[in-house]
């Protein structure tokens, strides 16, 4: 977890971000680990000279949640603290707060924790990149499922009436944050039944996988009608894409979660 942040963030060359390392006395893995922005820039950013150590400082690109207040008020803490979290830690699961941008009390909906804990796992199983293709391709389902076309009235409801339980003011959009926290436990459960497809490159087209039975428990996981209303099902579509380019789909540069700063490589 990051400290507390400023609204400035430098971006270092490959020769700074080597120096950073044996001024720290630290390796460059451990690093990047601490400091994930340090993985987001190209190592060799065209606006720095090549052969020089040099870093930039922007304006940040990776947006922060003030930290639960229940959690800094109880180590004597009063002023609000920023931290990048990764998505498995953005709710405090003792407070039961949604940490970015401002706390929001998630208490009244026990499936955001349940959530949680299967992201935690799906990292544990699948490392951070797993987990992350996982909610990204999960969030494209459920943006369909959204639209009209495809449009799943279970759901839509199930999301509305939690947004009226949490206090959430309606959505404009599918990537808006409040949206973001309202279909969560969803992106969770499809998340956990896609992520062993991206260390397994066979797992859509492995013998006996069968597309149909794959969708059918799927729905069933989210308690919707095994049969898809529309013949339009996003789960089969997706898996076809996979099917067909999954070098696209497996490509790592578009796994940034903008809103959590999930870090895209580790
Ligand atoms: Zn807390």
């Amino acid at each position: 977890m990051g400290a507390t942040l400023l609204t400035k963030e430098a971006v270092l060359n490959g020769l700074a971000v080597e120096r950073l390392a044996i001024m720290s006395s630290l390796s460059e893995e451990r690093l990047r680990r601490s400091l994930p922005a340090l993985s987001w820039s190209h190592p060799y950013p065209p606006y720095l000279p090549a052969n020089i150590p040099s870093v930039y400082m922007s304006a940040a690109k990776a947006p922060s949640g003030v930290i639960c207040r229940g959690c800094t008020t109880r180590r004597g803490i009063t002023a609000d603290v920023r931290a990048h979290l990764a998505l498995p830690d953005i709710v405090c699961l003792q407070h039961r707060v949604w940490q970015s941008p401002a706390p929001c009390d998630v208490s009244a909906a026990p499936e955001i924790d349940r959530a949680q804990h299967t992201l935690r796992r799906i990292r544990r199983l699948h490392g951070n990149r797993g987990m992350s293709l996982g909610v990204r391709d999960a969030r494209w389902i459920i943006a369909a499922w959204t639209s009209n076309v495809c449009r799943e009235s279970e759901l839509t409801d199930r999301w509305h009436s939690r947004r009226a339980v949490l206090g959430l003011v309606p959505w404009h959009r599918s990537d808006d944050l409040s949206a973001r926290i309202v279909t969560h436990p969803e992106v969770a459960i499809l998340a956990a039944a896609l992520a062993p497809n991206y260390t397994d490159p066979t797992y859509f087209t492995r013998t006996g996988f069968q597309l149909r039975r794959f969708s059918a428990y799927l729905r069933a996981s989210l308690d919707l009608n095994p049969i898809p209303h529309s013949m339009n099902d996003p789960i089969r579509a997706f898996v076809r894409i996979v099917q067909s380019n999954r070098a696209r789909w497996r490509d790592p540069k578009s796994v940034m979660i903008t809103e959590t700063a999930t870090p895209r490589c580790t």
